[in-house]
């Protein structure tokens, strides 16, 4: 997941050795939630079952074995790439402790995040009417 670049100076200098040491060494190029090897292309349901090759078996979304899909869920199967990320796991990009980062898959990392997101967006629309009430109760859509 790329960095917002006003995160940017959160981070520390050595990120990009930090990062690869906790995806590749301490977690063996895999997600450290759904077990999805980093960069394969996998077959996945809507649920988070996804089909591990090296296995030949499908896997539920905290990496054990899960029964394979029916008739009716074949269709909904999709094929998507893993791209690893190491997520801070108290949403503070400037807490870089090794208990604090986790080698994630794009999706384990955006529900590890979804709540952080959550209050993040309540934050800016409660900022957003703030501003109206200021100004005579106009509404803008656009301020931050
Ligand atoms: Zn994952």
């Amino acid at each position: 997941m790329p960095i917002r670049p006003d995160l940017r100076p959160l981070y520390p200098p050595h990120w990009r050795d930090l990062s690869r040491y906790v995806r590749f060494e301490r977690a063996g190029g895999r997600c450290q939630g759904c077990f999805r090897p980093h960069l394969a292309r996998v077959r996945c349901l809507p649920d988070g079952r996804w089909f591990d090759d090296d296995a030949r078996t499908w896997r539920d979304q905290r990496g054990r074995p899960a029964r394979w899909p029916n008739l009716l869920e074949t269709p909904e199967r999709r094929s998507t790439r893993v791209v690893l990320a190491a997520a801070h796991l108290d949403n503070d990009p400037s807490n870089n402790r090794l208990a604090n980062l986790k080698s994630l898959c794009q999706r384990c990392h955006m529900l590890h995040d979804r709540p952080h997101h959550l209050a993040q967006r309540w934050i800016t629309y409660r900022r957003r009417y703030a501003m109206g009430d200021l100004f005579l109760g106009l509404y803008n859509e656009n301020a931050t």
